[in-house]
Formats: structure tokens, sequence, C-alpha cells
């Protein structure tokens, strides 16, 4: 049973991996034996160094910049098996009537451009039998007061994982999203404390998720062993979607 969920010769491409979810993703894919390519905006180079993964810069919402990611690691490293798109942005707490078309405008660039790109430049240099994990976010799924950009945006990323599920099929390429509720990241700690608080409260587990418990789901959806999950996305909220608890 060894090899069970391994990721051993995998090539792995991870967005927005120099933090965060991203990293957590990078460190577990590479423990199971996976090459990891980190590609993010910001300069990840020493922490790359650090765990063994390889850092190319990208912007997620520059069709150009995107291409060159998955050629450059395909020639590095040679073809992708599995894919990332998880880089991703949360506009300034708005709402619907404070929201600017710039909020609007940034949230779909990198959230929702940002995978669209990568579904379409990612097959082109994948082997056959590979996985795509996008980020979504549990603001994917339901409205959140203050986060209508940031939720249209999630919304479409969902819509974009169902439809290259349906496209990328005949090449056995499983296409899947994660929709985390709130995770301990520099993203979570920048929203409003007292929001988190709230959110506690209906999580039955009674707290935020860790980058590595949203990483463990992602390791499952990239691993063959995950043969029949395609087009979902698969909420990692401690239950908060389930009911109404006792705290509330
Ligand atoms: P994070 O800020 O720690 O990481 C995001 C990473 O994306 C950073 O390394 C950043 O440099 C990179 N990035 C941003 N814009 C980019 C661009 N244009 N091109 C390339 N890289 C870019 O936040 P995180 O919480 O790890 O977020 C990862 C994903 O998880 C995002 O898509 C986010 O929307 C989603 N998410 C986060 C939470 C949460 O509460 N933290 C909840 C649900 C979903």
């Amino acid at each position: 049973m060894s090899n069970v969920f391994s990721l051993k010769n995998k090539v792995a491409v991870i967005t927005g991996g120099a933090s965060g979810i991203g990293l957590a993703m990078a460190k577990r894919f590479i423990s199971s034996g996976a090459k990891v390519v980190i590609g993010d905006l910001s300069d990840a180079t020493k922490v790359a160094e650090q765990i063994g993964a390889t850092f190319i810069k990208v912007d997620v919402s520059d069709e150009e910049s995107v291409k060159k990611l998955f050629e450059n690691t395909r020639a590095q490293l040679g073809p992708i098996d599995i894919v990332a798109n998880n880089a991703g942005i949360c506009p300034e707490f708005k709402t619907l009537n404070e929201a600017t078309k710039n909020d609007y405008e940034f949230a779909f660039k990198v959230n929702t451009l940002g995978v669209a790109f990568g579904l379409k430049y990612a097959p082109r240099y994948m082997n056959d039998g590979g996985s795509i994990i996008n980020t979504s976010s549990l603001s994917g799924k339901m409205g959140v007061f203050g986060l209508g950009a940031y939720c249209s945006s999630k919304f479409s990323a969902i819509g974009l994982t169902q439809t290259a599920a349906v496209e990328l099929g005949d090449r056995n390429i499983r296409v899947n999203a994660i929709c985390p509720a709130s995770v301990n990241t520099a993203m979570a700690q920048e929203n409003d404390q007292s929001q988190l608080e709230m959110e506690k409260i209906m999580i039955p587990l009674n707290r935020i998720a860790e980058p590595e418990e949203v990483a463990a789901v992602a390791h499952f959806l990239a691993a063959d062993d995950c043969a029949f999950i395609n087009g979902q996305a698969i909420n990692v909220c401690g239950g908060m979607t389930a009911g109404i608890g006792p705290r509330l």
C-alpha cells in the first residue's frame, strides 16, 4: 500500500505557490514525490530553494505570462501531470453599493482570468490522465456581505472548472475545484477580524482551516487514486454548510 496517493515523478505546477495554501500544496506534493514548480508574482526563489521546488515568475492575469509558465515548466521538467490554479486576491471589503468597476476588474483579472488562462494553456503542456485543481472558495457558492466582487470571481472559477471537466474528459484530464471557508493565511489575516470570529461561530469545528488542511484535499484530487472525481467543487469548510449548530 506504500504507493497509495503517491505523486512520485509527477510534475506539478502551483500558481500562488509562494505563500499560504499554495506553499502548503507545494510542500505536500514534494513530500509525496512530485517535482514542483511554484509560479507566483512575488519572488519565491528562496522559499523554492528551501523546499526543493523550482520558481518561475508569473502574473496569472497576463495571458502570455501564463503560457510561458507552462512552456518553461515543460522545457525544464518535462510534460506536466498536475496543475493547481491557486493564485488569487481578495479586493477590499465593500458592499455592492460601494464596490467600483476597478474592484470587479481586479478580482476578475486575477481570480477568473487566472484560472481561465491556466485552463487554456496548461493542457497543451500536460500528459493525458493529469489533474487540474482550481482554488475557488466557499464564496464561489454563496454570497458574503461586502465581498461581491470576490464572490462573483470565485463563482466564475467554478463555472470554468465544470466547463473544463467537460472539455478535457476525452484526454482523461480531471478538473476539480476546492472551496475553502476562511483559511489561516495572509489573506484571512488581512480581513476584518470580527467577521472571522463570526465565521468561527458558524463552523461546527469552531475554528478556521489551516493551509495544510486545504493542501491535503488538493493532494487527494491530484493523485491517480482519485480517478473518478471530476468536475466537482469540494467544500473545505469544517461543516459550515452542513446546518445550523449550537453556537449560532
Ligand atoms: P495568500 O495571499 O497567502 O497567497 C496568494 C498567492 O497568490 C500569493 O503568493 C500572491 O503573491 C499570489 N498572487 C496574487 N496575485 C497573483 C498574480 N496576479 N499572479 C501570480 N500570483 C499571484 O492567500 P491564500 O489564502 O493562500 O490564497 C490562495 C487561494 O485560496 C486564493 O485563490 C484565494 O482566493 C483562495 N482562498 C483563500 C481563503 C482564505 O481565507 N485564505 C479562503 C478561500 C479561498
